[in-house]
C-alpha cells in the first residue's frame, strides 16, 4: 500500500490549488483524478483576477489563450448593463492541466470508490493511505459522500444545473453578454468568447424552480442559439450541449473533520448570484493547504459569496491603480 501525508482526490482547480499550497511548504502529497488530464471540463472559464493573484498567476507566465474580456453585458429584457469587466476568459481543458502541471504534485490516474479510516489512517481503495484526506472531486467527491452526508454542503435548493458548449468559432464579439430571466428562466444565458478563435455559450439555473414550472433546460439552450444566430454572433449548424449540475454556497462553518478537508465543489461553494466556482475552488484549496501547514482552524470567510463583490473589488482595485499611475 502506498502511503503519503496528504491525499487529494480530485485534479481541479480546487485540488491543483491544495497542492500548490502544500508543495510550496514541502508537504508530501499526491493527486488522484479519475481522468487523465488535459480533459473536457463543462464550464464557461471566466477567472476573476482575484484568484488568478492568489496563485501569483500572471498572463506572461500562461502558455495557453488567456483572454482578458473587455466589457459585461448584463441584458434585463429591454435593459443593458454594460460594465467593464476585470475577468480573464480562458480554456477549462488547457487551465486545469496547467495549474495541475505547475503544482508540480505527483498525479496518478484512479476512480476513488471506497474510503475507510483503519487505525487512525484513512484507507483509499486498499492501495493508498494518508493521514490527512482532502476532497476535491467536485460534485460527486467520493470524500463528500463517504464522511459528510450528515452535514451535506449540497442542498436540493441551492443546486444549479447548466447546459454548455465550447467550440471552435470565429469571434465576432469581445464582450461577453449574460440574458437573466429570459422567460421567465430562473438563472441567465451566456456567450463567452475565448483567445484563438473558441466560444463558449451555454444556460444555468437553479434547478428546483426550473422542475416546478416543468420547464426544460435544453429549450432554454435552444432559445440561446436562436437569439445568438439573430444578433449574428453564431453560425448555422447543430449544437450539441454537455449537462452538469453544482451547489452554491451555502451558510455553515468550513467543511472540515477529523483530518478530512472539502474544498471547491465538493465544499458547495459557487457564489450565490453568478454561480462562479474556479475562484472559491482555487482560495479554499489553498485554505486548507495553509489549515494543513499550520494547524489552525481551516476558514472559508475570506473568499466572497457574490460575484457582484468581486466585480466591485476588482474595478476599484483596477481605479486605484489607474490614479496611481
Ligand atoms: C456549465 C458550467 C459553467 C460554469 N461556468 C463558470 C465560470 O464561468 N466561472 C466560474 O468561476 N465557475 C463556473 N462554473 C463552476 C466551476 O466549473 C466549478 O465550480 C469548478 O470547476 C469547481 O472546481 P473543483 O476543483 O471543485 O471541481 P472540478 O473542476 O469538477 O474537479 C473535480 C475533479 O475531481 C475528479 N473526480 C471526481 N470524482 C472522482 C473520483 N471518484 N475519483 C477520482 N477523481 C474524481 C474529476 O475528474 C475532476 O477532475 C461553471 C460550471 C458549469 C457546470
Amino acid at each position: 500500500m502506498r502511503h503519503v501525508d496528504v491525499l487529494i482526490v480530485g485534479g481541479g482547480p480546487g485540488g491543483s490549488s491544495c497542492a500548490f499550497g502544500l508543495r510550496r511548504r514541502g508537504i508530501d502529497c499526491l493527486v488522484l483524478d479519475r481522468d487523465t488530464f488535459p480533459r473536457t471540463k463543462l464550464c464557461g472559464g471566466l477567472v476573476t483576477q482575484a484568484a488568478a493573484r492568489a496563485l501569483g498567476l500572471l498572463p506572461a507566465d500562461y502558455p495557453h489563450g488567456w483572454l482578458w474580456i473587455d466589457r459585461f453585458d448584463f441584458h434585463f429584457r429591454r435593459f443593458t448593463l454594460p460594465l467593464p469587466s476585470p475577468q480573464i476568459s480562458i480554456r477549462r481543458c488547457e487551465f486545469d492541466a496547467f495549474l495541475l502541471a505547475r503544482s508540480a504534485v505527483e498525479v496518478i490516474p484512479h476512480r476513488v470508490r471506497s474510503i475507510e479510516r483503519r487505525h487512525g489512517r484513512y484507507v483509499v481503495d486498499g492501495t493508498f493511505s494518508c493521514d490527512v484526506l482532502v476532497g476535491a472531486g467536485g460534485t460527486s467527491c467520493p470524500v463528500h459522500r463517504t464522511f459528510f452526508r450528515d452535514r451535506s454542503r449540497h442542498e436540493r435548493s441551492r443546486q444549479i444545473t447548466a447546459l454548455e458548449e465550447e467550440f471552435p468559432h470565429e469571434v465576432r464579439d469581445r464582450r461577453c453578454h449574460f440574458w437573466f430571466f429570459d422567460d421567465g428562466f430562473p438563472g441567465y444565458y451566456w456567450y463567452i468568447p475565448k483567445a484563438d478563435g473558441w466560444i463558449n455559450i451555454g444556460v444555468g439555473a437553479l434547478a428546483e424552480p426550473l422542475k416546478a414550472k416543468q420547464d426544460s433546460i435544453w429549450r432554454h439552450f435552444e432559445r440561446l442559439v436562436e437569439r445568438l444566430r439573430r444578433r449574428g454572433l453564431l453560425a448555422a449548424g447543430e449544437r450539441r450541449p454537455g449537462g452538469y449540475t453544482y451547489y452554491l454556497r451555502a451558510d455553515g462553518p468550513a467543511p472540515a473533520r477529523d483530518g478530512i478537508y472539502l474544498v471547491g465543489d465538493a465544499a458547495g461553494l459557487a457564489t450565490v448570484d453568478l454561480g462562479e466556482g474556479i475562484g472559491p475552488a482555487i482560495e479554499s484549496g489553498l485554505a486548507a493547504a495553509e489549515a494543513i501547514a499550520t494547524g489552525k482552524a481551516y476558514r472559508l470567510d475570506h473568499i466572497p459569496r457574490r460575484s457582484a463583490t468581486n466585480l466591485a473589488l476588482d474595478l476599484v482595485r483596477r481605479r486605484w491603480l489607474a490614479r496611481r499611475g
